[in-house]
């Protein structure tokens, strides 16, 4: 087996030197990908050298391309030397763990295809359609199909689709995942159905036991690709902490978003599905629109919600993250976990056997979709592992792009001192945490204390209470169920409609409000006697303390700004953080002194 040991320093290559068809390289033009990443100029070689390969590969660093592009080059090689019957085939078959993924990755592909869509055929058959309606779509022999495993094995079984002749490529992306998602019986009744020769790429963001047996299973005499970046990841991004009760959550996440302490798109994480509503009804209190993104939601709303909050229409997605409920775990505290979490792993809400909502179970936003510029990731509730932590925080600071997360941990003293607000999850923060902070350090990242002035935040209390008691568990689940209603009508409307008329579907959004009751006007804005007292503050000083994710104070003076009696709603860029954030404000107040 041969290890290519990638952090060595290689001659920076260009698309051209790889010998890619010259449709590909106008495609890649076009999408003006300038020069090959890390992992496509390490992968493109090897793989049209006909290697297998096994690359450790993170959503971001370009891997969709480093798999595809030499996959879409043999196929157009093969056609050009086959004879008319045969270059009709299956060739090539892409697995991903998620249905988000499979639409992620078709995308992505069929954009390298722009120049040769008429010689080369992909379809996605990892939608919710049933087997027997994508069967006339198999027929055609499509020459490259993504599919989630479970989709492609039961096409395989009732033989809408013979590969055993044809295959030349099997591609696993997010292979870490293919099997902690329970994938394992239909990826071998796959293999029994495929040739006896054909080239395999394996991608994976971290290098688990998973991984490990699916390279023996799947592999020949493959390369490891280790590549090294992390390095540059971290130095991007800023992590924090706050140590706070449950019910605090809310206040912060309050004060934080209303006086837009974090610039940009965030992603807040929550661990179950009520709680992505009772977020977002808690928000809707205070007009801050937000989307949430669960299981629940069809897969065509799913995919339009993070569409458009790529292109910038919403700043804040509440995503429940369900890796857990998927059995997701950190392996070195696997027997600990067996041993004492199975009763409290499944957030209470969702570990009644016989829940009669239909929830995908090839749902994933953590992982592998390509979220694009967010600002930060907000852990408001706690991952349930320290892997999780790490797909998480990989949402944000990515390619050259900084970014923050900022994470709540509750300390187990204060879990469940508020029931109606508690989130079971939450009973093994800090013992999640402690891992979380040991995996960093070892890799040379610190996560920082989020320091602020507490008794500035006070003020805030007694509206946060107020619009917490009208979310209630009746609000809750009447916005659930009116939200499923909405997006299946919207993902109808989508898949007929929208498919002829794109332009439309901007009207179409997701962010509605969701609560029946009125929203009170003076919820909306914020008086000026709550206003944290902010400083003066030059130009200079922006620069000199600007940190990623964070607005800062853009007022001309102290007095200025006292005089200004309007409320934060009219007054805009007011930066508050100044005497919140850490180390700061002394040296604001003595500037202020001296002034
Ligand atoms: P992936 O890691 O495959 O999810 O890709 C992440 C993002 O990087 C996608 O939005 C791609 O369009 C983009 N991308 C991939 N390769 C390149 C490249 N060589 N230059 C610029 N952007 C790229």
């Amino acid at each position: 087996m041969a290890t290519n040991d990638t952090n060595s320093h290689e001659e920076e290559r260009n698309f051209e030197d790889f010998g890619l068809d010259s449709r590909i390289l106008r495609a890649l033009s076009k999408l003006s990908f300038v020069k090959p990443t890390l992992v496509q100029s390490h992968i493109i070689p090897l793989a049209l050298s006909g290697k297998d390969i096994l690359a450790r590969a993170r959503t971001g660093s370009g891997k969709t391309a480093a798999y595809s592009l030499p996959v879409i080059q043999k196929i157009l090689k093969a056609k050009e030397n086959a004879n008319y019957d045969s270059s009709s085939a299956t060739r090539a078959l892409i697995l991903v763990p998620t249905r988000e993924l499979a639409e992620q990755v078709t995308k992505q592909v069929n954009k390298m295809l722009i120049y040769c869509s008429k010689k080369l055929k992909i379809v996605n058959v990892a939608g919710n359609m049933p087997v027997q309606l994508q069967k006339p779509m198999l027929a055609e022999k499509p020459d490259i199909i993504v599919t989630t495993p479970s989709k492609i094995a039961a096409h395989l079984e009732s033989q809408n689709l013979d590969i055993r002749d044809s295959l030349e490529t099997l591609v696993i992306d997010e292979a870490d995942l293919i099997l902690s998602y329970g994938y394992e019986e239909d990826l071998q009744k796959i293999l029994s159905y495929l040739p006896n020769v054909y080239q395999s790429f394996l991608m994976s963001a971290t290098m688990t036991k998973d991984v490990e047996s699916l390279k023996k299973l799947i592999l020949r005499d493959p390369v490891i690709l280790n590549l090294e970046e992390d390095k540059d990841e971290l130095a991007l991004l800023t992590q924090y902490c706050v140590r706070c009760s449950e019910i605090d959550k809310f206040l912060l996440i309050y004060v934080i978003l209303k006086l837009r302490l974090i610039k940009g798109k965030c992603i807040l994480f929550v661990n179950d599905i009520d709680r992505s509503y009772r977020l977002k009804l808690f928000l809707e209190q205070f007009s801050i629109r937000s989307c949430v993104l669960n299981s629940e939601l069809p897969l065509n709303s799913r995919y339009h919600i993070v569409e458009e909050f790529n292109k910038g229409i919403y700043d804040y997605i509440i995503a429940t993250d369900e890796n857990e409920l998927k059995g997701e775990k950190d392996e070195e505290y696997e027997t600990l976990e067996n041993s004492n979490s199975e009763a409290i792993s499944k957030p209470a809400s969702e570990s009644t056997k016989s829940s009669r909502r239909k929830r995908d179970m090839e749902y994933g936003v953590s992982r592998g979709i390509d979220f694009v510029n967010v600002s930060a990731v907000i852990n408001f509730d706690f991952p349930t592992t320290a892997k999780s932590y790490i797909h998480r925080i990989g949402r944000t600071a990515r390619g050259d792009k900084s970014g923050m997360s900022l994470s709540f941990v509750v300390p187990k003293e204060l879990y469940g001192q508020h029931k109606a607000v508690s989130c079971p999850t939450t009973e093994r923060d800090e013992e999640i945490y402690a891992r979380v902070e040991k995996q960093q350090r070892e890799k040379g990242a610190v996560i920082k204390p989020y320091v602020f002035d507490m008794k500035q935040v006070e003020g805030f209390r007694y509206r946060m209470g107020d619009a917490l008691k009208a979310v209630t568990k009746a609000a809750i689940k009447e916005a659930r169920q009116k939200e499923v209603k909405q997006e299946i009508l919207n993902s109808e409307r989508l898949k007929s409609h929208f498919e002829d008329n794109p332009n439309d579907l901007n009207f179409l959004r997701h962010d509605k409000v969701l609560h029946p009751a009125r929203i009170r006007p003076h919820m909306k804005h914020i008086p000026s006697y709550l206003m944290p007292k902010v400083a003066y503050s030059s130009v200079n000083e922006q620069s000199e303390t600007s940190e990623v994710g964070h607005v800062y104070f853009r007022g001309s003076s102290s007095n200025k700004h006292r005089k200004g009696r309007k409320s934060y709603g009219q007054r805009q860029k007011n930066d508050p953080l100044k005497t919140f954030s850490a180390g700061k404000s002394n040296r604001i107040r003595k500037r202020q002194k001296t002034a």
